[in-house]
């Protein structure tokens, strides 16, 4: 859907703000998409990614952009904003890790709300506190915590800020996760889901985390092999060894099929979003919850 916002002329005033002691914030930016209609479900948004990730999941797609550094002015960020708005009814921060940008991603955050648009996060959930205070000042409609699994290799620390240890993301994504769903719960966040990443590896860990995350929208994403570098959770192999293994991996297990994400999300026994490149997004209840509703 493209339509036309009212509120295509942003204001002066509004960019002015954001100097602070005559020095002009400063982003460390990744990337920019001027339209996408397949990343809010429902609205034409553009996307920023900022740049930068404390993770190194072994089939990050935005592998570029989990370091290095491109500072810009935020006023140039909000030109690639003004650029879309004919186009869009909202702006999502991706990454990199936007929430670690807390600063700058607040300022963004605030400059869309004033342009009548909707405000949407995809993160890893490493930073509640950026979350926290998004939710606190009102500024986000739609919060997506890409829940990453051990076995995705999420520790590793090439070219990283630092090492993240397993208890440390699992702390502070399920914090992440706790501060959402009560702000979802109690309407102060319109949209909320967590996500996976789904491998035929890692099916047993998101058994564990679901049971621990209770009730909150989840999508379950067809993952797809890249070849990764998953040294810490294969540090007794030589690199050559473990790209064999890898490849061998990639070769016998291609993406699971929808059907067989189906399968995964019976299990889990609640209502599911799947994600997968061949058919998009679908909703899936499960054959048990479908069962139990025809008999009430
Ligand atoms: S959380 Fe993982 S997938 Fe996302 S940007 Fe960081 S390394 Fe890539």
């Amino acid at each position: 859907m493209i339509f036309c916002n009212n509120s295509s002329i942003p204001s002066n005033n509004l960019r002015t703000k954001i100097i602070r002691h005559g020095d002009p914030i400063k982003l460390n930016f990744g990337g920019f998409v001027p339209l996408s209609t397949v990343d809010w479900r429902g609205r034409s948004v553009c996307t920023v990614f900022l740049r930068g990730c404390p993770l190194r999941c072994s089939y990050c797609q935005n592998e570029e952009i989990q370091a290095g550094e491109d500072w810009r002015e935020i006023k140039e960020v909000f030109e690639m904003i003004d650029s879309s708005l004919p186009f869009i009814s909202g702006v999502i921060f991706s990454g990199g890790e936007p929430t670690m940008q807390k600063e700058g991603l607040i300022i963004l955050a605030q400059y869309v709300k004033k342009l009548n648009l909707a405000v949407g996060i995809q993160t890893n959930g490493f930073f509640p506190d950026t979350l926290e205070s998004l939710l606190s000042k009102e500024l986000a409609d739609k919060i997506a915590i890409d829940y990453k699994t051990t076995w995705e290799g999420y520790s590793g620390t090439i070219g990283g800020y630092y090492p993240v240890v397993k208890d440390n993301y699992e702390r502070t994504v399920l914090k992440s996760i706790g501060i959402c769903k009560k702000a979802y719960e109690k309407k102060a966040l319109d949209e909320f889901e967590v996500v996976f990443t789904i491998f035929y590896e890692n099916q047993e860990y998101i058994m564990e985390i679901s049971k621990k995350i209770g009730d909150v929208p989840l999508v379950l994403q067809q993952g797809e092999h890249k070849m990764p570098v998953l040294r810490n959770t294969a540090s007794e192999m030589t690199h050559g060894e473990y790209i064999h293994n890898k490849r061998i991996q990639q070769e016998e297990h291609p993406p699971l099929k929808l059907n067989e994400i189906k399968e995964i999300a019976e299990k889990l026994d609640k209502p599911i979003r799947i994600r997968t490149r061949e058919t998009g997004e679908v909703s899936y209840a499960g054959h048990r919850r479908r069962r139990a509703s025809r008999k009430r």
